[in-house]
């Protein structure tokens, strides 16, 4: 098997399956119980905790878990709009983000807010200067993914969150780095809200978390019982915590080596694709190395999918969010429609080998000329 399709989710790695296990069997108390199993169950609770915060250098009571990031997206943008909506009605998110943001947002049009959409440039950066004046005193949001999910384009949040503050020191600034953790470097420093989910860390499925600054006021979209947080009551999933919280270590291990190879895989795929007069790059000088979007522009995206995937090869057309439909990212960037919904997202990890990526090469080639040869 060729996977190439680690953006959409990663396999769970044997360490962290082993953390899963162990702590599945060994702790069965529940963490907000009075007896001495609930204890040790809270104990872990805290030590998992304190190690995510400790690599993200922020505060253990500024980690809040969620089932992943669509959850942390949800509670990052309504609780904050709900709980500042007498300060403004206003919020901003850029055309370059998930499917998720979207649909929030259309929930937040729906009961009375106003969202404007940043421009960015031909290279898929956010353009400052739109930003600038699109930031009013009644702007009570911000939300910038720090990674796009089809393109892979990175946006510099440090600058972003300058630009933003110095306008309306108030306005809330959130970024999803569900495609960021993990891949490239973060700094929750740069934000006050930051999103991510573990399935894109070599993590289950069904657990993330939210960054929230203390300084940030959040109105809660869940109520129940349970000491851990008031903004996630409930039995904390004590073994999907502890998973997350060592694959947040391990994620967080030689980040910048295992950039540097990525982007030699990605060079060589980028080499290799340039050479086809019916397929464009959707490449971006700021395109982190483990995404490359291409469109095929006379194939369709899911009919080669399904080809590649008979020999067994695996990735995606735009992303596993939005299969199928026209590819946002792509018309922000070009604002071409075929283009648009002809693309496929090759996305590689530090887990991808080079022999993977000479094979994929060549069935790539192999499969891409049959269909090429149907169509003439
Ligand atoms: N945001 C981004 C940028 C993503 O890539 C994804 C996953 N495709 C999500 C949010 C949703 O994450 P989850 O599957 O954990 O809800």
């Amino acid at each position: 098997m060729i996977y190439l399709d680690y953006s959409a989710t990663t396999p769970v790695s044997y360490e962290v399956m082993d953390t899963y296990t162990k702590v599945t069997k060994e702790y069965i108390g529940n963490a907000n119980s009075l007896h001495s199993l609930g204890v040790k169950s809270a104990n872990l609770l805290e030590s998992a905790t304190k190690q995510i915060a400790s690599i993200f250098d922020v505060s253990p009571q500024e980690i809040i878990y969620t089932s992943g990031a669509t959850e942390a997206n949800n509670m990052a943008l309504i609780g904050t709009v709900l709980a500042n909506h007498r300060k403004g009605k206003h919020i901003i998110v850029s055309k370059l983000e998930h499917p998720s943001i979207y649909a929030i947002c259309d929930y937040l049009k729906s009961i009375g807010f106003e969202v404007s959409y940043v421009n960015n440039d031909k290279e898929g950066l956010i353009d400052f200067d739109d930003l600038k004046n699109l930031v009013r005193s009644d702007t009570i949001l911000v939300s910038i993914s720090a990674v796009n999910s089809e393109l892979g384009i990175r946006q510099p949040l440090k600058m972003i969150r300058q630009i933003i503050k110095k306008e309306n020191f108030g306005t809330i600034f959130h970024s999803d780095m569900t495609q960021a953790i993990g891949k490239i470097p973060v700094n929750f420093h740069d934000v006050d809200l930051a999103s991510m989910s573990a399935h894109k860390i070599f993590a289950p499925k069904g657990i993330g978390f939210l960054y929230k600054s203390s300084m940030v006021k959040i109105t809660p979209l869940l109520y129940g019982s349970g000491k851990s947080n008031y903004l996630k009551p409930g039995t904390p999933p004590l073994p999907l915590i502890a998973s997350l919280s060592k694959a947040c270590r391990l994620a967080n291990t030689d980040l910048e080596k295992r950039e540097r190879f990525v982007s030699l895989l990605k060079e060589k795929i980028v080499n290799a694709l340039s050479n086809y007069p019916d397929i464009v790059l959707n490449d971006s000088k700021y395109a982190i190395p483990q995404i490359l979007n291409i469109s095929l522009l006379k194939i369709e995206p899911e009919t080669f999918i399904h080809a590649l995937e008979k020999r067994d090869v695996y990735l995606s057309t735009n992303t596993a969010c939005s299969s199928g439909d026209t590819s946002l990212g792509v018309m922000a960037l070009y604002d071409d429609v075929t283009r648009a919904r002809h693309t496929i997202r090759i996305s590689l990890s530090y887990m991808t080998t080079t022999d993977e990526v000479n094979r994929f090469l060549t069935i790539f080639d192999e499969e891409y000329n049959k269909l090429i040869t149907l169509k003439s």
